[in-house]
């Protein structure tokens, strides 16, 4: 593949376009410059909070639209996220560690509440174990949470029963990578051996400790082990879209292939605030809220690492406030839900033919939650098979899809 056939099936597949969709639109050199550069990790997006990426997606998509208008030709395309939710969250937690000695804790001792600070002194509560407070929280929304354990530090297996009942709950368990499993593929199989030892099988996700990373070597190290995603690819000093775009992709090899592994580019985390940034926890808030603001005013993914152990501290106390921010417009998931749901939305086929008055879209291997949207002018719409209009202006009807179907428009 040449980089503009990788950019361009990168913008088509995420504006959801059906197959062949790529000949309807052509990207200038800028445009393929700007795609290829930033998710092959060759260089990093200059305006940490402006998706540069998404800028194309999104001039592709208006130009699309005026033309399908201008010219009278229907456009089908997928919507983003599942029953239509116009953006969506990545809740995940990294647990850097499970338990500190009580010399740790007399050093910090103003980081937690007086009262739990006493408790923790008499061993009589662990401020650092906070997986099943967390999913408490989450519990109360109706949101499941991705945790990453560092393996490489410490021991979890008395907690394999407790995580193992979360994780069929829905909540998912994946790795932390240690130092150096950045790098070295020979660190991270044995520590997903571990990881498999315990949980019985591999881990799907992964993210590094520290964020370390190296767009030559890591995507290919995790590919070869097979994992199916991973989330590192974020600034650690501060929040934003290190990659130009807060959705998640399918990073190029070097012949401009897509890989199979998915990017779901980490987008905010907690200690960046507080640790890099300095702020209080009222602007901390504010932040957060700003950079989900641009992520939900693009139909993106705001990917959140909030630290299990920090739950209890000054600053990581205010995960409860976070989540009672989050509006009902917004998918909220773990990290696995996203990757199936990208996964399965690339994977639904749409397959246009037409005739001088008809045109048909025929849609197979469907995903649940799938809906398209179909701009159809003046054009009368069918539907046949598992799937109906739910609402229509006349110009515009949006189709939930159940299954195999096919939609069909008459002059
Ligand atoms: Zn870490």
């Amino acid at each position: 593949m040449t980089k503009d056939d990788y950019a361009s099936r990168f913008v088509s597949e995420t504006i959801g376009l059906p197959i062949g969709s790529s000949e309807y639109f052509s990207l200038n050199s800028k445009e393929v410059d700007t795609v290829c550069t930033y998710l092959s990790g060759k260089d990093i997006n200059p305006d940490p909070l402006q998706p540069v990426i998404e800028d194309v997606i999104d001039s592709v998509q208006r130009a699309l639209f005026e033309e399908s208008a201008n010219r009278e030709f229907p456009l089908f395309f997928k919507e983003r996220w599942p029953k239509g939710k116009e953006f969506a969250i990545a809740l995940t937690h990294d647990a850097d560690r499970i338990e500190a000695p009580i010399s740790h804790l007399r050093s910090v001792k103003e980081r937690f509440t007086e009262k739990d600070y006493a408790l923790a002194i008499e061993n009589r509560k662990n401020l650092y174990l906070n997986i099943e407070g967390m999913v408490g929280i989450e519990r109360t929304h109706g949101f499941k949470s991705s945790f990453y354990f560092l393996l490489d530090e410490y021991e979890i297996t008395p907690l394999t029963e407790t995580l193992s009942r979360l994780r069929s709950d829905g909540w998912e368990m994946g790795l932390h990578g240690g130092l150096r499993s950045s790098e070295d593929i020979g660190k991270m199989r044995a520590e997903i051996g571990l990881f498999a030892n315990l949980f019985g099988t591999k881990p799907e996700g992964i993210r590094e400790h520290y964020l370390k990373f190296d767009p030559k070597v890591t995507w290919r190290i995790m590919e070869e082990l097979g994992l199916s995603y991973d989330t590192t690819w974020g600034f650690n000093d501060r929040p934003g879209f290190k990659a130009g775009l807060s959705l998640p992709f399918h990073p190029p090899d070097p012949d401009w292939e897509m890989m199979n592994i998915l990017e779901i580019p980490l987008i905010l985390m907690d200690t960046s605030l507080w640790g890099y940034m300095h702020l209080s926890e009222e602007e901390g808030l504010k932040m957060i809220e700003k950079v989900m603001a641009i992520a939900s005013s693009r139909g993106g993914l705001f990917t959140l690492l909030w630290h299990q152990e920090a739950l209890l501290m000054r600053g990581g106390r205010i995960y409860p406030e976070i989540l009672n921010r989050i509006p009902a417009s917004c998918f909220v998931g773990n990290a696995l839900m996203i990757d199936e749901w990208w996964r399965g939305r690339s994977a639904s086929k749409m397959t246009i033919s037409h005739t001088n008055r008809t045109w048909s879209c025929r849609i197979t291997d469907v995903v649940p939650g799938l809906r398209v949207r179909v701009l159809h002018g003046n054009l009368k719409m069918k539907t046949e098979g598992k799937c109906r209009s739910i609402a229509s202006d006349g110009n515009i009807s949006k189709v939930e899809v159940q299954g195999d179907c096919v939609i069909r428009l008459e002059a």
